[in-house]
């Protein structure tokens, strides 16, 4: 099962995406993740995404796709996989059911966190993210047990450099353009579930997995 979280940066994708995986036993694939492991070994990618990253646009997708399809060849995503913060436009979604319509596999829901653009920019200026398991916290919502310190792994807690105000703006706007189209795209396949992001953390996890234990009883 093939599993898309969908939402502005912020809404909380990342953090939902851990409830799927373990209510799902699926592998998470964050193309952000990706792009940072990139960049921290000094790939490549992780040279062709940067000023990309820096400047809070989207990488190309020519390379986005190609990265993301060589991800979901690896063996444990056999099964199926939840991607966060992929895809994010039109043609990457399509480049998506393609690779996977070979295979006879399809996507099975676009779980879609909607969430007000006035929180967003709270949320994400008070972001702090481990530097080992990529767990986000938030320094009003979500603080870490002990300051940064992550609760899960004990790694660091660090601020994304593109979760600066300005940077965050731009993030923003690029996605209304053009991640937002991908919500027609799903509807219009009968795959969108949405889900009201503007909730407690464990009211949205318990939304989800609501409906993720329908499916399954549905299968
Ligand atoms: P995220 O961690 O999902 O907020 O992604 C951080 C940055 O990585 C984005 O602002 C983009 O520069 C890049 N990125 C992540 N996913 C994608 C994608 N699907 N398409 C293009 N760029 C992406």
């Amino acid at each position: 099962m093939f599993f898309i979280l969908l939402g502005a940066p912020g809404a909380g994708k990342g953090t939902q995406a851990d409830i799927i995986v373990k209510e799902m036993s699926l592998p998470h694939v964050a193309s952000g993740d990706l792009f940072r492991h990139a960049l921290k070994n000094g790939t490549d990618l992780g040279k062709q995404a940067e000023s990309y990253m820096k400047a809070g646009k989207l990488v190309p997708d020519e390379i986005t796709i190609k990265m993301i399809l060589e991800r979901i060849a690896k063996d444990d995503c056999e099964n199926g996989c939840v991607f966060d913060g992929f895809p994010r436009t039109l043609e990457q979604a399509k480049a998506l059911d393609v690779a996977l319509e070979k295979q006879g596999k399809s996507i099975e829901s676009a779980i879609y966190i909607e969430v007000p653009e006035s929180v967003l920019l709270d949320r994400l200026t008070g972001r702090w993210v481990c530097r080992t398991c990529q767990s986000p916290f938030h320094q009003k919502n979500q603080p870490p047990k002990k300051p940064g310190v992550c609760d899960k792994c004990e790694g660091e807690l660090y601020q994304r450099a593109d979760d600066k105000e300005e940077t965050i703006k731009e993030r923003l706007k690029v996605y209304f353009a053009q991640t937002m189209p991908l919500l027609d795209y799903y509807d219009k396949k009968g795959r969108l579930f949405r889900c009201n992001g503007n909730q407690h953390i464990g009211e949205v996890g318990k939304d989800i997995v609501k409906f993720l234990k329908g499916l399954k009883q549905k299968k």
